[in-house]
């Protein structure tokens, strides 16, 4: 949740880590440019100053109703303050959203500009998407998740980016931690232990004590930064956030869980209501299983083929059978896992791959590479050993911060057993894959672009779908590019990293209304799709705690791709992959059929 963490499906958070007088500096030159570029547009209606208000209103508004993700949003106003986990809370975000629909009512979107029928669309959509989340699917009431994800994420937003100084964020911290037996206390009074999933609550129960270990590891090492007096009260929150955390720890194992009674899932209505409002998308729970089951067999079919070149001695015939494809597969997946860094060499392996990446995609001339600054760092230790690297974007609304490409070097307490199982998913291959989608020309470029826009509506209400859509397809086209030389292995890698997309997709739905069993599930990871089978067991965890999630980079990607097909279609002799990319990632991260309407110059949809 914290950053673009890859396991390859990382979880997009947008991140607006504001500093004032750079945005204040921006916004003064982005509304001198926006003249210019304006120009062509029909002159700004009475009905587009209306609503340009009343976006300013919304964004000046909502980061208040909770400052935990106002702080990871960038908006610092409240950094002191804690969540409200109450009734009245609620009522406070119902009333809102209320009042926004209202007020929206009043605008006729016809009479917009092109651009801000998009974000009237944007806002409205959301402004439903919240008030079905807190009336409909009252996840507030079931998932006792949201709130570990609450208690880690408050303490965690304040340390992992230098906003503002570290004893002022500190500081924060301090005020806080002073707040968390209040807001602990209403955890307990807000959840109905039966109407909570037992997977919820055991998956809580593993996390509760997180943000302990954000305390030690963020917090404890700056101590000396604090006068003596704001050190002592540190100290004196954190004893007494421990005592809370152990308390509520025992309340989870031995109130809530013995007492969880709920389904995890979510049903066909509530799983399709929530479809749409996540991915926004015109693509039905059908058609996306739909297209994953035809993907399914046709990437694995190319696959075989790959794999029958790689091994010519076995004979592997043109028409396998079921057994005979999944066996040349498996043993050529092995050449792969053979050719692994060393130990203690994944560190140079990313930054020579990100070198090779940039490289063919300035030699193909794909798409234009920002100027903006890219930093690999060493992965902060106790971030290590999920993924080998990951992607810390600055948030949509920072101007020419840094992004950081950070690279796990092996926990040096793991035994060679543990390395070499590691090694073998994150392979030299599966290197070069992930700094495709992380950095170049995945995340770091995508959203590079993305932060130049100034509309910060757009970049509050930017999709998860679109931005894990070009990461996903980034990966394809560079592999249909011939990246590294046409390399089969390479190729082979690639997709099998797309068939985990694959099985994702399948597995949401599977599990939210199908009710697939675990055995099947993990037949579709291991044997279909060819993961390890701890990386299966934790999905199988994960695609019961989420829904529609897992489904975003594979919708994300077949939006990417029917977009890029479509201005095939438009533009003619005049496409060129450079023109497109650039193109389409030119108007922030708005859902793919937004872009589409604006690259193409199309009616904005409904
Ligand atoms: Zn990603």
């Amino acid at each position: 949740m914290y950053c673009c963490r890859s396991e390859m499906d990382c979880r997009f958070t947008p991140r607006i880590d504001i500093i004032r007088m750079v945005l204040l500096a921006f916004l003064l030159a982005a509304s001198l440019d926006n003249r210019a570029t304006e120009a062509a547009e029909p002159k700004e209606t009475s009905m587009d100053q209306a609503f340009r208000k009343l976006a300013a209103a919304y964004v000046d508004e909502f980061p208040a109703l909770s400052p935990s993700n106002a702080t990871t949003l960038g908006d610092h106003r409240f950094d002191r303050e804690l969540d409200q986990v109450s009734e009245s809370a609620r009522k406070k975000q119902r009333d809102l959203c209320q009042r926004y629909l209202a007020e929206l009512g009043r605008i006729h979107r016809k009479e917009l500009s092109r651009d801000n029928q998009v974000d009237f669309q944007l806002l409205e959509h959301s402004l439903k998407g919240e008030l079905w989340n807190l009336e409909t699917l009252q996840e507030w009431a079931w998932n006792p998740i949201s709130y570990t994800q609450l208690t880690g994420g408050a303490i965690y937003g304040l340390m992992a980016r230098e906003f503002a100084p570290l004893e002022q964020r500190l500081v924060s911290v301090a005020y806080r931690l002073e707040q968390y037996p209040r807001l602990f206390t209403q955890i307990r009074e807000t959840l109905d232990p039966s109407r909570v999933p037992p997977v919820h609550a055991e998956t809580a129960i593993k996390q509760n004590r997180g943000v302990l270990s954000i305390i030690d590891n963020m917090v404890m090492p700056h101590l000396d930064k604090l006068s003596d007096a704001d050190r002592t009260r540190m100290l004196r929150a954190i004893a007494t956030t421990t005592e809370e955390v152990e308390r509520h720890q025992k309340w989870l194992e031995t109130t809530l869980l013995p007492a969880a009674r709920g389904d995890a899932r979510l049903g066909k209505k509530r799983y399709d209501e929530k479809l749409a409002f996540t991915l926004g998308t015109g693509l039905s729970r059908a058609e996306i299983r739909e297209r994953a089951e035809f993907e399914l067999q046709r990437v694995r079919a190319e696959m075989y083929s790959i794999a029958r070149t790689l091994q010519p001695a076995a004979n592997w015939p043109e028409s396998p059978t079921a057994e005979q494809q999944q066996q040349a597969i498996a043993a050529a997946l092995e050449k792969a896992y053979a050719e692994v860094p060393p130990r203690d060499g994944v560190v140079p392996a990313a930054q020579e791959s990100l070198k090779i990446t940039a490289d063919f995609v300035r030699s193909r001339d794909l798409v234009t590479i920002p100027p903006d600054p890219l930093d690999i760092i060493v992965m902060p230790e106790f971030q290590r050993g999920v993924s080998v690297a990951y992607c810390d974007s600055p948030g949509p609304l920072e101007v020419g911060q840094k992004t950081f490409y950070a690279v796990a070097p092996l926990p040096t307490d793991w035994t060679d057993a543990q390395c070499a199982s590691f090694l073998r998913e994150y392979n030299l291959r599966s290197i070069h894959n992930l700094t495709v989608h992380e950095a170049m020309p995945g995340h770091f470029l995508q959203l590079a672009f993305a932060n130049r826009s100034p509309n910060r509506l757009r970049a509050l209400l930017s999709s998860g779908v679109f931005v894990e859509g070009w990461a996903v397809y980034t990966e394809q086209m560079m592999s249909e590019e011939g990246f590294l030389d046409r390399d089969p292995l390479m190729r082979l890698v690639t997709l099998k990293w797309y068939l985990r997309v694959i099985a994702n997709a399948l597995l949401d739905q599977a599990v939210h209304v199908d009710g697939i069993r675990r055995e099947d599930a993990m037949r579709l990871m291991m044997h279909d799709t060819f993961q390890e089978e701890r990386e299966a067991a934790g999905k199988w965890t994960r695609a019961q705690v989420t829904s529609a999630q897992l489904a975003t980079y594979f919708v994300g990607y077949q939006e990417h791709r029917d977009l890029r097909n479509a201005a095939k279609t438009v533009w003619g002799d005049s496409f060129t992959l450079k023109r497109y990319h650039d193109g389409a990632i030119s108007f922030g991260s708005p859902p793919v059929k937004f872009v589409k309407a604006l690259l193409l110059n199309q009616p904005i949809p409904e």
